[in-house]
């Protein structure tokens, strides 16, 4: 069968405002002034190892407290402040129907993103998922991606779909995948996705309608 593999965060999940809630509860309860949430949730949606963003954190606003514990209450909070649109969930069910294998493949901590993707339901309507941290190589390392297809016993046929033009994208093409890419409205310059879309279930459609050989 061949494979769709999707991103987690940012593309099936709504991250961003998922970050924001978490970062306006660290903020009300650690009493750090409002504004603050702007640069807390700016911070959690960065693209660099989330010690390294708690560490920061904690330094820069002060807060006395041990960056592994609020990373901790981070990754604890999360799941149950992501979810999955109904439209992206029938796309899914949609994509099974019409024959395609179904992978998520993550860059992030297991228990954060299966704390994401368990409690969302998302394990039930995909075949499987690679976590970076379970197999010590993130996106957009061509491993990761080999990972998730011997996981899923399919071969790197088919699509890549993802919000990320460097992780997502350039790693999807490099292992052979063609690539959807969640723009923002942004120029996808030098990156040439094979298709822009505005979500899963947009780039869903698109791949049902042209097939797994078109
Ligand atoms: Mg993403």
């Amino acid at each position: 069968m061949p494979l769709v593999a999707l991103d987690l965060d940012g593309t099936l999940v709504d991250q961003a405002s998922a970050a924001r809630r978490w970062s306006n509860d660290f903020v009300q309860a650690w009493g750090l002034p409002a504004g603050e949430v702007d640069t807390v949730a700016e911070a959690l949606t960065a693209r660099r190892p989330k010690g390294e963003v708690f560490g920061a954190l904690v330094e820069r606003l002060g807060v006395p407290a041990a960056a592994d514990e609020i990373w901790l209450d981070h990754r604890s909070k999360m799941p149950s402040f992501v979810a999955v649109s109904d439209d992206d969930r029938r796309a899914l069910i949609d994509l099974k129907e019409a024959g395609w294998t179904i992978g998520i493949v993550t860059n992030g901590m297991a228990d954060n993103q299966e704390g994401k993707i368990r409690p969302t339901g998302l394990d039930a309507l995909v075949d499987g998922w690679v976590v970076s941290d379970t197999v010590g190589v993130r996106k957009p390392h061509p491993a990761i991606f080999e990972s998730l297809a011997t996981r899923l016993g399919c071969t790197l046929e088919g699509w890549m779909i993802g919000d990320s033009l460097e992780l997502d994208v350039a790693g999807g093409a490099a292992v052979g995948l063609r690539t959807a890419w969640i723009g923002d409205g942004s120029d996808p310059a030098g990156f040439r996705p094979d298709l822009v879309v505005d979500s899963v279930a947009a780039a869903a459609s698109h791949i049902i309608d042209v097939g797994a050989h078109a």
